[in-house]
């Protein structure tokens, strides 16, 4: 431990994310990045800023985004938050809705980034464990003395989707709380809590152009919650830092929303990989959750998890392999393009098969 270290940081276990390999090229099935590239669009807008106008600082409050982000949900700019990848306007959200004195709900198997915030704040866990089919049990995340609910639509890393109906039901057993669902994968088989928003004053839903909009590289998240809720994120982040996006995240985030045509196309084609990609591996003996996202969760009877990571990483396909209780002998798969998605399947043939 170092001497200059403070008391929390030497207690704190950091998140650690997906591996992105340096050493060879890998088919690339470990970390839910989409397997297209951005929109054309995209890339020409950041390429249109990348001038002289980096010598300035960028707009601050976004507003060439949110108005984008207000448009499409169809909300007022003060219900709208904009941070860098979901996992800041996480971090903000933990910051500005939950306290010491209470704990903050999650399940057992989910994005673990949550316990890591839990501790960064300070924050007690209070952990629902999912069901036999991991499913969540919603009504076990009613009625507890805690200070928020925190909940991935889709799960991860599961895949499994709830229904609004059951969000509804959640928010209104839970008025006095911040339900938060973070919905890092709905574009791809869910139904968005965001239309919930005017209704709840307590529903923070968080959203991403990692996923859906192939741009994790660019870092954009944002938040979308009454009035009273983006004041609080504005307030942590105001207190961090007061810039949000750089000037190229910005001019490509608005771009993003303005090629609907392909984000469509792209997540069409992603979520139809999927479902082959889940039959064939039910061919082949798996059990596969039914899934929402752009991954498929899996395990083999006969076959140890971990072994199937080694063994498919050693053909040059990374897969993600959690050990942890309960998971440990599962995959999680992310969807690639059709062609990899094959390549995947054969190697995991050879080696189950031989
Ligand atoms: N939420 C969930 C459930 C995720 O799996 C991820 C991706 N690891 C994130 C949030 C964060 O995504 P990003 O910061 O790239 O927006």
């Amino acid at each position: 431990m170092s001497k200059f270290w403070s008391p929390l940081t030497a207690s704190l276990v950091p998140y650690v994310p997906g591996e992105q390999p340096k050493d060879k090229k890998y088919i690339k099935l470990n970390t839910n990045e989409n397997p297209y590239p951005p929109s054309p669009q995209v890339l020409e807008a950041i390429q249109a800023v990348a001038n002289d106008d980096l010598r300035l600082y960028p707009d601050p409050t976004c507003d060439t985004l949110v108005k984008k982000i207000v448009q499409y949900f169809e909300l007022a700019p003060n219900q709208v938050f904009v941070g860098n990848g979901s996992d800041e306007v996480l971090a903000f959200a933990f910051a500005a809705f939950f306290n010491p004195a209470k704990p903050v709900t999650f399940a057992d198997i989910t994005y673990s980034f949550y316990k890591v915030y839990a501790e960064f704040y300070q924050l007690k866990a209070d952990i629902v464990p999912l069901d036999e089919q991991f499913k969540l049990p919603l009504g076990a995340f009613s009625g507890r003395d805690s200070g928020g609910i925190v909940i991935p639509n889709p799960n991860a890393p599961t895949a499994i989707l709830i229904s609004l109906d059951e969000i509804r039901e959640l928010l209104a057993t839970n008025p006095d709380k911040v339900v938060l669902i973070d919905e890092a994968y709905i574009d791809f088989g869910g139904e968005s809590a965001a239309k919930l928003v005017k209704e709840y004053p307590n529903l923070l839903v968080v959203q991403t152009l990692s996923k859906s909009r192939s741009l994790a590289g660019l870092r954009v998240g944002w938040a979308l919650g009454s009035e009273e809720l983006i004041d609080g994120l504005n307030r942590v982040k105001n207190s961090f830092n007061s810039y949000t996006l750089d000037r190229l995240a910005l001019a490509g985030a608005v771009a993003a929303f303005e090629d609907e045509a392909y984000f469509l196309e792209t997540t069409a084609k992603v979520v139809a990989t999927r479902e082959a990609v889940a039959k064939e591996l039910r061919e082949l003996g798996f059990i596969v959750t039914d899934s929402a996202a752009n991954f498929v969760f899996v395990s083999h009877p006969d076959h140890a998890a971990e072994l199937l990571f080694q063994e498919l990483r050693e053909r040059g396909v990374l897969v993600r392999y959690f050990k942890q209780p309960r998971i440990d002998q599962y995959l999680r798969v992310t969807v690639g393009t059709g062609e990899e998605m094959s390549a995947f399947v054969d190697a995991l043939k050879e080696i189950i098969k031989r």
